[in-house]
């Protein structure tokens, strides 16, 4: 198996291959395929699977294609992590997958100024990886406009429960629009995981690695 087999356009597969990534991990032979085709995802998968990468490479490419090239651009996939340490991993992820995209990414958390935050969501961003506690004061002061999201990622969806964040997601969901892709990551199938699932994942392709 490799990452040319998936269906990996030319402009990730070199990103891939800078990264000297010689086979695709389980999940991301999984994962990417259904990302690519559209579909919803379900995946437990721990942290050293290279879930990030089977989430980061499809999403990616779909956003690659079709890119409305706006002057202001809403973000049109929302990443939504547990820790600002994950954020910034990710945020990692995404900047070194998408090299040789044009797609702009920003990160989000709080603990920082949100002054700088808003002039880069101002300047407008693609791909958008935050944290719930954060994202939401965004939202209440009106400086993010959540409405163009085609892609919701949840990583760590478990650790999100465990740290509170349902209420703050619940908000964040009222925000997004309903047609849009999502994939729901977490190491761990609690009933609370399988009943969010349940209620945000349309006929989802479950991965268990
Ligand atoms: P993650 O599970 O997403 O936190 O990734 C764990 C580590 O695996 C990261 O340091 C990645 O750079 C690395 N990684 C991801 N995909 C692959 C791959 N296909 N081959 C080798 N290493 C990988």
């Amino acid at each position: 198996m490799t990452f040319r087999n998936l269906g990996l356009s030319s402009d990730l597969l070199r990103a891939v291959a800078d990264q000297s990534y010689t086979e695709p991990t389980p999940i991301q032979q999984q994962a990417i395929p259904a990302i690519l085709q559209g579909q919803d995802v379900f995946a437990s998968a721990q942290t050293g699977t290279g879930k990030t990468a089977g989430f980061t490479l499809p999403l990616l490419q779909r956003l690659s294609i079709g890119h409305p090239g706006k002057e202001h651009r809403a973000p049109r996939a929302l990443i939504l992590t547990p820790t600002r340490e994950l954020a910034a991993q990710v945020s990692d992820s995404v900047r070194t997958y998408g090299k040789y995209l044009s797609l702009r990414s920003a990160v989000i958390y709080g603990g920082i100024a949100i002054g700088p935050q808003i002039q880069t969501l101002r300047r407008g961003v693609d791909i958008l990886i935050a944290t719930p506690g954060r994202l939401l004061d965004h939202l209440e002061q009106k400086t993010l406009d959540l409405s163009q999201i085609e892609i919701l990622v949840l990583d760590e969806c478990d650790r999100m429960l465990d740290m509170g964040f349902i209420h703050d997601i619940r908000k964040i969901l009222a925000k997004l629009p309903s047609s849009r892709q999502t994939l729901m990551f977490s190491a761990t199938f609690s009933k609370t995981i399988q009943q969010l699932a349940n209620t945000l994942l349309k006929s989802p392709t479950l991965i268990q690695v």
